[in-house]
């Protein structure tokens, strides 16, 4: 990838850790000004230090915050030319246990934060020579998930809104696309080998092993691997890309 981006203004909501961070280096290696978003300050300035880019805390599930911090970023980078909807928390629970609180809080990050972050960039995306909207949704998009129906049906959601817009603004210079990561290693997936040891009581390793190897290909997905195809995404060259939803788990399971 070469310097396709100059001049382009990508914003990344989670962009201090895992996939956001990944995406973050990607498309600033490939010539973009980036703004991350997220709850704690520390990892993003981390990575806004390493690549130059601008660090605002936001939380998604506050609409008055997104358009605090969308008003900040276009002031400090200019308009959006590129959203990357990556802020997600994932937990675990039995359907009979699934609490209200539980449901809520996972479609409040993983779905309308992603409706709302996508509301306040649009007039920008749309104004752009080459708007790009990349969802970071996951293999749990595309099947059911056993003790996940909360984050699959927020995840789910996310591919209808994405196709929706894609569909909606097919004939504009903008593309709605997403990326349906399989288990990749990062904080999200140490949390959920911690979760499974506390249930189950099994060893730390015993549980990432058991995780990895629910991906296919026995490893789990370098971040890496999903910075570069939303960069990809993200390149002018990539407009006909256009409510994609594109998977990257190694292999799905036959
Ligand atoms: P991380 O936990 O490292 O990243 C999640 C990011 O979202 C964090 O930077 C976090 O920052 C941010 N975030 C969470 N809640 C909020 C909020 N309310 N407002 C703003 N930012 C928030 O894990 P990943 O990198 O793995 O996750 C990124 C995305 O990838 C998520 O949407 C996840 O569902 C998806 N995904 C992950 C997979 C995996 O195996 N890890 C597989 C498939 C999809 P902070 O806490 O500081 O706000």
């Amino acid at each position: 990838m070469g310097r396709e981006l100059e001049g382009r203004h990508a914003l990344i909501t989670g962009g201090g850790t895992g996939i956001g961070a990944a995406a973050a280096r990607h498309l600033h290696a490939a010539g973009a000004k980036v703004t991350l978003l997220g709850r704690r300050m520390e990892p993003l300035l981390a990575v806004a230090e390493e690549i130059g880019g601008s660090a605002i805390g936001c939380d998604v599930t506050a609409p008055d915050q997104i358009e605090k911090a969308f008003d900040e970023a276009r002031t400090l980078n200019s308009p959006i030319d590129l959203l990357i909807v990556n802020a997600g928390i994932a937990e675990s629970a039995p359907f009979h246990k699934m609490s209200r609180e539980s449901w809520d809080r996972i479609i409040s990050v993983n779905l309308t934060g992603a409706f709302e972050c996508s509301r306040a960039a649009i007039g920008d995306l749309l104004k752009s020579d080459n708007g790009r909207l990349v969802f970071v949704a996951s293999v749990a998009s595309l099947r059911g998930v056993p003790y996940a129906a909360h984050y699959a049906a927020s995840k789910h959601g996310l591919l209808g809104l994405m196709r929706s817009l894609a569909a909606e603004y097919a004939k504009t210079n903008l593309t709605v696309n997403a990326v349906c990561p399989g288990y990749v290693d990062t904080p999200m997936t140490d949390q959920s080998v911690a979760r499974v040891s506390q249930i189950t009581g099994r060893s730390e390793e015993e549980s990432r092993g058991a995780i990895t190897n629910m991906n296919a290909s026995g490893r789990l997905v370098d971040p890496e691997a999903i910075g570069n195809v939303i960069a990809m995404l993200c390149l002018p060259v990539s407009r006909d890309i256009n409510g994609a939803a594109i998977t990257i788990d190694g292999g799905t399971a036959a």
